[in-house]
């Protein structure tokens, strides 16, 4: 959520409980279930009706948070959040929430999602004379809120809402209440559940089920609602806009076991592996899937297919995503030490391997490597996902135009530099079919842009990224 040009983007989570004797714990465990989304670092802030209190670190959320730390935080609200980042902007006061605190008021704000506007905000507010602690878009939004000094009143908070540009699925403690928020263009899950008389909001439906809590609804594109001693009062701080969801949410970044926009996510995975069975078919022995976010989408292609389904590639859980590694090198090293081939599996077969997506290509063509030195025959990859061509601004890091391996070589080139037998991506179309369910009256509205290049929004910070669309321009042959 940095406003920074290159790289600074983050998936994060976000997570808020109201009304609940262990706030904190709740939050822990929540954030656990989230941690998928961010794995740099944690933070939870509760509140026990008079102040904020803060507790936040480096690191996953078993290792920021144990029992002494979470006993020092009473409360009965709070909100919480993790955060991942790439390069860079790693320092402790980037790490949400972030607190605000003045003599007038409290505020604690955590966001999932990128601005595109944040810079420009930030300068004018610097040139108003507000001073900024940290990089992050989220303090942005802080500022903008606590303009004018006095307590902020909901309707200066849903102006300052307005002002914002992009994707952002926002908690916030303030006054009392728990606070949810999404951009106009619901460009990131977000979602409303209840425990007993608890009220928990979480990026994803799977925070509910560790929780105990039941899924109640999607908070909706636009809307601001408010949790408090009255219950949940629900408003809108702007228009609904064209939804535009993001399509990585459903094809990678989400887990299996959420519902997003009602839809089960595993399902939905399948029914891509399905699609990419029929669209692209090959002649194989075995199906496998990379662990662990395409295993739904290789059952499904496997199903379609009628090929076996076999465990050809093994994880080793105590790695963290590759993408995490910050040079080329070490994420080479970082595919190897995460995946392992099951030889008996593949040696002397013709095997499918299906994976969401190829970024820079590096997975691919360790796994493609992997699999032959383990004794494939021959080697089929097929992606549940188009060739990501452009740069995401919305807070999915899938890196600048000159990185994407598809931004600068064809299919048939990129085939050639993973070492596969052949490669085959899902169209945009299929893709959104069956996000869709082959529902045209479902049709909610996609974000594709980092397939399409078409952005939602102005892009407005980015604009300024010429030599990238060049790149991607000159290059882009298939
Ligand atoms: P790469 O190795 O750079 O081609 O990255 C592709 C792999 O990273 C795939 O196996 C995906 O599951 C995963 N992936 C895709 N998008 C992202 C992302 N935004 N952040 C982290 N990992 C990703
Ligand atoms: Fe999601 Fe791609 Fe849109 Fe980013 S550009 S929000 S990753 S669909």
């Amino acid at each position: 959520m940095s406003s920074d040009i290159k790289g600074l983007n983050e998936e994060c989570g976000v997570f808020g409980v109201y009304n609940h004797v262990q706030a904190a714990h709740m939050t822990y465990y929540g954030l656990h279930s989230l941690q998928h989304r961010g794995q740099e670092g944690a933070g939870i802030v509760v509140s026990d009706g008079d102040k904020l209190e803060q507790s936040k670190g480096h690191g996953l959320v078993t290792e920021v948070f144990d029992e002494s730390k979470l006993a020092h935080l009473p409360g009965q609200k709070a909100i919480g959040h993790v955060r991942y980042s790439t390069t860079g902007d790693k320092s402790y006061e980037n790490i949400q929430p972030l607190l605000f605190q003045s003599q007038t008021n409290t505020l604690s704000v955590a966001h999932n999602g990128n601005l595109v506007n944040a810079s420009r905000l930030r300068s004018a507010l610097e040139d108003e004379g507000s001073i900024f602690q940290t990089t992050s878009d989220t303090e942005v939004i802080a500022h903008l809120i606590r303009k004018g000094g006095k307590q902020p009143s909901h309707k200066r908070i849903k102006a300052s809402l307005k002002q914002l540009e992009g994707a952002f699925a926002i908690v916030m403690l303030h006054d009392n209440q728990l606070i949810a928020a999404l951009d106009p263009r619901g460009m990131r899950p977000l979602s409303l559940g209840k425990v007993g008389d608890s009220y928990v909001i979480a990026s994803e439906t799977c925070a509910f089920d560790v929780v105990g809590a039941d899924y109640v609804r999607d908070i909706q594109p636009g809307e601001y609602l408010v949790i408090d001693e009255n219950g949940v009062n629900s408003s809108y701080f702007s228009e609904p806009n064209d939804r535009a969801i993001c399509t990585m949410e459903y094809v990678y970044f989400a887990r299996p076991d959420s519902q997003v926009d009602g839809d089960n996510i595993h399902r939905t995975r399948k029914q891509l592996g399905k699609k990419l069975a029929e669209t692209d078919p090959v002649e194989a022995d075995v199906v496998t899937g990379v662990p662990d976010s395409s295993i739904s989408a290789a059952i499904g292609f496997a199903e379609a297919s009628q090929i076996p389904y076999e465990l050809g590639l093994i994880k080793n859980r105590y790695v963290g995503r590759t993408f995490i590694q910050p040079s080329q090198e070490l994420r080479e090293r970082g595919v190897r030490m995460k995946l392992s081939p099951v030889r008996k599996v593949v040696e002397g077969m013709r095997v499918v391997i299906v994976d969401d997506s190829i970024v820079r290509g590096t997975t691919s063509r360790r796994i493609v490597s992997m699999l032959k030195e383990a004794g494939a025959k021959e080697v089929h990859v097929r992606i549940t996902a188009p060739p990501i061509k452009h740069p995401c601004f919305y807070g999915i890091d899938t890196s600048t135009s000159s990185e994407l391996i598809a931004a600068n070589y064809s299919v048939e080139e990129t085939r050639e530099k993973i070492g596969a037998d052949s490669l085959c991506y899902l169209t945009s179309e299929a893709m959104v079919n069956v996000i869709d369910r082959d529902d045209e009256s479902k049709n909610q509205g996609h974000c594709l842009a980092c397939f399409t290049g078409n952005y939602p929004t102005e892009i407005y910070d980015h604009s300024v990224l010429p030599h990238e669309k060049e790149q991607s321009v000159e290059h882009s042959t298939s």
